[in-house]
């Protein structure tokens, strides 16, 4: 599994859309990729808090999804991967 995969494979996961072979080729990417590992964490954590949060009922998961992107685009302050110029 590819690094820019594990944050949607971390959605997937949490919401059982995933089939256990992705899974094991995950939990191993998980194992041997320390910066994935943490990011992945930080999804679950944002993910959960916000589903115990009366905000996100009414929202659709896609939202939500990209709420949690851009909480880790924020708490990531890494080298910026993409370059947009907008
Ligand atoms: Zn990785």
């Amino acid at each position: 599994m590819e690094c820019k995969r594990i944050i949607e494979a971390t959605f997937q996961s949490l919401d059982n859309e995933m089939d256990p072979e992705t899974h094991a080729d995950f939990e191993a990417h998980l194992e041997r990729c320390p910066p994935c590992s943490e990011r992945s964490r930080i999804v679950i954590s944002y993910l959960l808090m916000f589903r115990r949060s009366d905000a996100c009922r009414c929202a659709a998961p896609r939202d939500l999804h990209e709420r949690v992107r851009e909480l880790l685009r924020r708490h990531c302050s890494g080298p910026p991967s993409t370059s947009q110029s907008s």
